[in-house]
């Protein structure tokens, strides 16, 4: 065999037709670290496993015999250790003395191998990323569907809250922090635009006699329909709310003396005349306009002065601040 053959920088094998080793050069030898007289007049097919063998015997030879030519097959052969040395096979078949030789090319491929590794490893972490990220986008998801819930329950509170810090437990009309904040409104209003309001002031006459003969849980039965009976009698944008104990108060939007007197007498007629079944119940109310004069410690304080007055006049009736002391 020529030198340049013997040492070429790759394996050299020509085999016969049915596989048999014809000549070898150097360069195979050492890869594989057989002697030449390991490999020469054997079966090529003896260096091989079971699945190269298939390999070879269901691709190599119809694709040589078909084309006259294989390029690039990929094969592992093993060594004389027993290791599995992984190649690329480059084979092609020319026509001997007595026979067709085909004549092949070996280059051992265990970078190319470690290469694949690499890569198969970097894709495998690859992967084990994008299921993480997809885990933790999936907690994450879970996390931000539970704060909605949150916002939408403390929203939800907030505004219960919100609602409870205005509201009159028992009766469930706006308390007395409600109706100041609404009269401090209504008194800026009147100095910027002179829109007139009145208020009332109700006060349940003998209710402390109701409670005593009646009992406390009956004297809270009359506030509570006291208060349905205030809403059911007043439209928006009137306002009542509980002003404590058993007094009543109501803000009256854009009604001057005349028209809140009647408001209220319209109001006292209603609790008069309603269905009570235990003891009659009556009111007196004190009604006050605004003047360019009042705050809205005064205003109440005209009004609580007309509500004494109609308690000094009888009882269920109504006096407007007014009216001066001498009329009902
Ligand atoms: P007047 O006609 O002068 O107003 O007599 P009155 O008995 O209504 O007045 P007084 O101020 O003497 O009594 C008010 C009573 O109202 C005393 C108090 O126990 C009762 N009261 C105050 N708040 C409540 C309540 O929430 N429920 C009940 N049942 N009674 C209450
Ligand atoms: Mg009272
Ligand atoms: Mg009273």
């Amino acid at each position: 065999m020529d030198e340049r053959l013997n040492h070429a920088p790759c394996g050299y094998v020509s085999i016969t037709n049915r596989g048999i080793i014809m000549a070898v050069n150097e360069t195979f030898l050492n890869m594989f670290g057989y002697d030449r007289k390991d490999v020469l007049d054997h079966h090529i097919e003896s260096m091989m496993s079971m699945a190269n063998k298939f390999l070879f015997h269901t691709y190599f030879y119809p694709f040589i015999q078909l084309y006259g030519y294989v390029n690039e097959m990929y094969l592992t052969l093993k060594s004389k250790q027993g290791d599995s040395i992984p190649v690329l096979v480059n084979g092609r078949s020319r026509r001997g003395d007595e026979e067709e030789i085909i004549d092949c090319v070996f280059i051992q491929m265990s970078k190319r191998i470690d290469y694949e590794k690499e890569i198969r490893n970097a894709k495998t972490k690859i992967e084990e990323a994008y299921r993480l990220k997809d885990e933790a986008l999936g907690r994450l998801e879970v996390l931000h569907r539970d704060i909605e819930l949150k916002q939408a329950e403390l929203i939800r509170l907030n505004a219960e809250l919100e609602t409870l810090a205005v509201t009159d437990a028992l009766t469930g009309l706006k308390n007395r922090r409600y109706f100041i904040e609404k009269l401090d409104a209504y008194m800026e209003r009147f100095a910027a635009s002179h829109m007139l309001f009145s208020v009332l002031i109700l006060d349940v006459d003998h209710f402390k006699k109701i409670n005593d003969t009646q009992g406390h849980l009956v004297g809270d039965q009359v506030l509570r329909k006291l208060a349905q009976i205030m809403e059911a009698n007043l439209e928006e944008p009137a306002l009542a709310a509980r002003y404590g104990g058993e007094e009543f108060i109501v803000l009256l939007p854009g009604m001057d003396a005349r028209q809140s007197k009647q408001a209220a007498e319209d109001l006292r007629t209603a609790i008069e005349q309603d269905s009570w079944e235990e003891c009659a119940v009556t009111v007196s109310i004190g009604a006050a306009t605004v003047t360019s004069e009042d705050t809205n410690i005064s205003i109440l304080a005209r009004a609580d002065q007309a509500l004494y007055q109609s308690k000094n006049n009888g009882r269920n009736c109504v006096t407007h601040a007014a009216d001066g002391l001498h009329h009902k």
